[in-house]
């Protein structure tokens, strides 16, 4: 079972997941996998490094939505595909949803081009279930601005215009698959996103 995290920067997916996971810990018997993207290996991390540095500033936006389709591809083949056949429950921050919504739309590259190379990178696979960590860019912003000065920096070289594309990006792909997607208002306290996101998993796990 395949779960993804979504969401704009700064909407906490990382921070609420590992708590979300220390929760589920208690409840459940079978093995947790925990992930992300992008990375998750060593392969994948390395590409990670190449999108994110911030000298790269001459990246071709295709290449970017390539590169990363090729770190996910690497992590779905050496992480994922092998904790699902183990029969692990699996949650990666963020997954395919991010690349639609960061370079599909932020980048105006297109939903449906992002979706089709990804198909590719994941081999078809689609997580069972998404939960959308839902936040106002602006204020996304604001809080990465507060408690991670580091990372700050490295995404000011994206406009708040960028971000708010994204969100609106996010929105699109919220709307075309309802029945993956579940909603979180990630505006309020950390300790009450992780208790909506325990009562959405409660109902949507199986067994
Ligand atoms: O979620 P995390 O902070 O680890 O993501 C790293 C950065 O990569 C984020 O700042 C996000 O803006 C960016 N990103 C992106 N396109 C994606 C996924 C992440 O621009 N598809
Ligand atoms: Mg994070």
């Amino acid at each position: 079972y395949f779960i993804t995290f979504e969401g704009p920067d700064g909407a906490g997916k990382t921070t609420v997941l590992e708590k979300l996971v220390e929760e589920i810990k208690k409840k459940v018997t079978c093995e947790i996998l925990v992930t992300r993207e992008p990375g998750g290996s060593k392969i994948a991390e390395a590409i990670r490094d190449i999108i994110l540095n911030p000298e790269n500033t001459e990246m071709d936006d295709r290449t970017e939505a390539l590169l990363y389709a090729a770190a996910r591809s690497q992590h779905m083949a050496e992480v994922v595909f092998p904790a699902l056949e183990a029969g692990k429950l699996v949650f990666s921050d963020r997954f395919v949803d991010s690349s639609l919504a960061y370079q599909g739309m932020g980048r105006n590259l297109g939903i449906e081009k992002v979706a089709e190379i990804n198909q590719f990178a994941t081999d078809g696979l689609n997580p069972n279930l998404t939960l959308f960590l839902d936040i106002d860019p602006k204020a996304g912003l604001a809080r990465i601005a507060k408690v991670r000065p580091d990372k700050e920096d490295r995404l000011e070289k994206e406009k708040l215009s960028f971000h708010q594309k994204v969100y609106t990006g996010y929105q699109e792909i919220v709307k075309r698959y309802p029945e993956r997607i579940k909603i979180v208002d990630a505006s309020q306290d950390v300790d009450q996103v992780v208790a909506d996101c325990l009562a959405i998993l409660k109902q949507q796990l199986p067994d």
